[in-house]
């Protein structure tokens, strides 16, 4: 989110720094799958910051000039168990690759719906595009905000402040413990692991599968192929609270094994390929599964944008866009930003 708002306000001609206390993508912005569905939103509030965002990452894989991974898929759902096969074979013209013990129940996605992005790189393009339009990059820890006569004049980043007409906050599931007293709604982060596969040559196909493991527990693995010849895999929810920092997010090796194996069940390309990463993250969610996008209740100048759960990748651009507008126009014209504003829901109690 950080990179898309600075990305979007870079373009408008405003000087902008990005203060990022570890690396750019290092957290769920980096490890997430990128996948992108056009129409999966609708019918609830984010729909059309969903179809709105579907059409900007078509124009900003144009624009950037860089590829990212950025290509339209099919898309399907399967079921599958560790242990034993499903009656009944495919219900719906399968890809051939698919030849697991997997059963093909539906097509979700084609490619004028769903597509996707390497979000590591996606979001290393995006600010890459801001420094080129002058943005400032600064690694450090941002510890709270300034304040002046009730308007937001800046941050404090390591005992020393910076300055600025106006403050976003895009700390993703870190947001709730940087801010202070600000009367923000609380932003949990939702524990997730993922793998990456090499050594499997496969096609656009994105996978949504309805998993059993032996041990009778329900998964849903997500199996997206990326251009690059990796398969990024992952599921498996966890309690596991929040560290303090992004560097101490911990792998379990055993979580990560069970997606490899789910991947390999459905496929025996991948149950040949070689695990290559081993990774964890967290989605940043509200209490009401909705984004906080728009202003800080109660104090000038100080904007929020971040948790968006599972579709933060997707509802970036749009949400980068519409803050930048806000911003500089005090409105946003591309989106209706209503739902999401974070008056909406109460202040997270101080702690
Ligand atoms: C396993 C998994 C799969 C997913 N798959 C998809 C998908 O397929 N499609 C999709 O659209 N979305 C997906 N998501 C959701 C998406 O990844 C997130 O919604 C999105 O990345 C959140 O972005 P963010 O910028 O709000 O937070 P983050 O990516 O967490 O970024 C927050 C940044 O703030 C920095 N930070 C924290 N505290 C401080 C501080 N005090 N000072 C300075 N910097 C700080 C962190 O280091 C971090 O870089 C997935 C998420 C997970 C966990």
């Amino acid at each position: 989110m950080g990179a898309s708002v600075a990305y979007f306000l870079a373009r408008r001609g405003i000087a902008v720094t990005v203060v990022e206390r570890s690396g750019v993508a290092c957290a769920a912005s980096g490890k997430s799958g990128g996948f992108l569905a056009l129409d999966w939103c609708d019918g609830t509030p984010l729909g059309p910051l969903a179809r709105a965002s579907f059409a900007l990452h078509a124009e900003l894989a144009k624009q950037l000039e860089v590829d990212y991974g950025y290509r339209r898929m099919d898309t399907f759902m399967l079921a599958a168990r560790e242990r034993g096969t499903l009656a009944g074979g495919h219900r719906v013209a399968a890809p051939r690759w698919l030849d697991g013990a997997g059963v093909v129940t539906s097509a979700l996605g084609t490619n004028e719906t769903t597509a996707q992005v390497t979000p590591a790189r996606f979001t290393a393009a995006l600010l890459d595009g801001a420094r080129a339009r002058g943005a400032r990059l600064r690694i450090g820890i941002v510890e709270g905000v300034v304040q002046r006569d009730g308007a937001a004049v800046g941050v404090t980043v390591e005992g020393e402040t910076l300055e600025g007409d106006a403050v976003v906050l895009a700390m993703g599931p870190w947001t709730s413990r940087a801010v202070g007293r600000l009367a923000l709604p609380s932003v949990y982060g939702l524990k997730g692991y993922s793998v990456t596969l090499a050594g499997a040559d496969v096609p656009a196909h994105a996978l949504f599968v309805d998993y059993r493991t032996a041990d009778g527990r329900a998964l849903e693995p997500e199996i997206f192929p990326r251009p690059d010849g990796e398969v990024y895999v992952c599921g498996m929810a966890d309690p596991a609270p929040l560290p303090d920092s992004p560097d101490a997010v911990e792998v379990s090796e055993v979580s990560c094994e069970t997606l490899a194996r789910a991947a390999g069940r459905v496929s025996t390309v991948l149950a040949g390929a070689r695990v290559v990463r081993r990774q964890a993250c967290y989605r940043p969610v509200t209490d009401d599964g909705l984004p906080l996008i728009g202003r800080v209740p109660g104090v000038g100048n100080a904007y929020v944008a971040t948790g968006h759960g599972p579709w933060g990748i997707l509802n970036a651009p749009a949400t980068g866009l519409a803050l930048a507008e806000l911003i500089s126009d005090g409105a946003s014209a591309s989106a209706d930003l209503r739902s999401f504003d974070p008056a909406r829901l109460p202040a997270a109690p101080v702690g």
